[in-house]
């Protein structure tokens, strides 16, 4: 999609400060961090929520989720005693802002619960 922020991260129109890469993610780091470490993983194919995703999607979830664990071991949060949080926020009351998936993944400061 040419009008999407993240789409333009992918092709490279915009470059964030990328952390992790394989065929089918992104890895970056958030603008606005909440958290010592605050990245973004997203699928490179455009899908705007959750609520988009088709049965053929279920291995590409799996993949952000890789990415994620990859992503914490290179920030030195993914030992039992740190730890990290990840969050996919859907559509309008959950929050989301931009609309092509992307997984939060928080850490390097205790997290509190239940999230605001
Ligand atoms: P959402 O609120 O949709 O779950 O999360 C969108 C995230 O994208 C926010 O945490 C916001 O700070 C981040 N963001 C928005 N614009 C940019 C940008 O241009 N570059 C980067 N790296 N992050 C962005
Ligand atoms: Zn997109």
């Amino acid at each position: 999609m040419t009008d999407c922020l993240f789409c333009k991260m992918v092709s490279g129109e915009i470059e964030p400060a990328v952390v992790y890469e394989n065929e089918e993610v992104l890895a970056f780091r958030d603008l606005n961090p909440q958290a010592p470490t605050h990245v973004l993983v997203i699928p490179k194919r455009h899908i705007s929520t959750i609520n988009d995703l088709q049965q053929g999607d279920a291995e590409l979830i799996g993949k952000l989720y890789l990415g994620a664990q990859k992503v914490a071991e290179q920030e030195g949060i993914h030992g039992a005693e740190r730890g990290y949080r990840t969050v996919m926020n859907c559509s309008a009351e959950a929050g989301q802002t931009v609309f092509h998936l992307h997984l939060h993944l928080l850490g390097g400061r205790p997290m509190g619960w239940p999230p605001g």
